[in-house]
């Protein structure tokens, strides 16, 4: 990616993106299980492989907990992670639902998974209103991605 004439990238970036650059998205961690054991993988002893849920640095106990949160730092969206999110697809589509719900249609709501999702995983996550996706395969899929899962995932999304 280049920047354009005035240097800029904003002009490549999604609207996911530009949020997160204003540092006006939430991050919501909806489970500490993962699948895969990546050698870079940045999670705490704390987090990682444990059925727990933190808005930002604040443990979930209630959906209050994450509405909290989020009006704590007037957040104007909100970034899904893990652990793998899509282990918890019913929870997922729950969260996004209820900020939806609370802060309207335009608090953008976007995740990260390392998986490939199915058709019908795709109609759950829009049907709730899910606006970006973002794709980190595993490593060893890095080479091959076309023709793979990933990139028919990808396609359809
Ligand atoms: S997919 Fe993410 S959470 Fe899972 S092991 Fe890799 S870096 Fe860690």
């Amino acid at each position: 990616m280049q920047a354009d004439e005035s240097g800029s990238y904003s002009n490549f970036l999604t609207d996911g993106c530009l949020c997160c650059r204003e540092g006006a998205k939430m991050v919501l961690f909806v489970t500490g299980i993962c699948h895969r054991d990546c050698f870079f993988c940045p999670l705490s002893d704390e987090r990682k492989n444990k059925d727990v849920i933190f808005a930002n640095e604040r443990l979930v106990l209630t959906d209050a907990d994450v509405l909290e949160e989020a009006r704590s730092m007037d957040a104007k969206g909100t970034g899904i992670t893990g652990g793998e999110p899509l282990l918890e697809l019913e929870k997922v589509a729950h969260y996004i639902r209820l900020l939806k719900n609370e802060f309207g249609k335009e608090h953008h709501v976007h995740l990260y998974t390392s998986t490939a999702p199915r058709d019908e995983e795709l109609k759950e996550l829009a049907g709730a209103g899910l606006d970006e996706i973002r794709f980190h395969p595993p490593i060893e899929m890095w080479d091959k991605l076309s023709g793979s899962a990933y990139e028919k995932s990808l396609t359809a999304a």
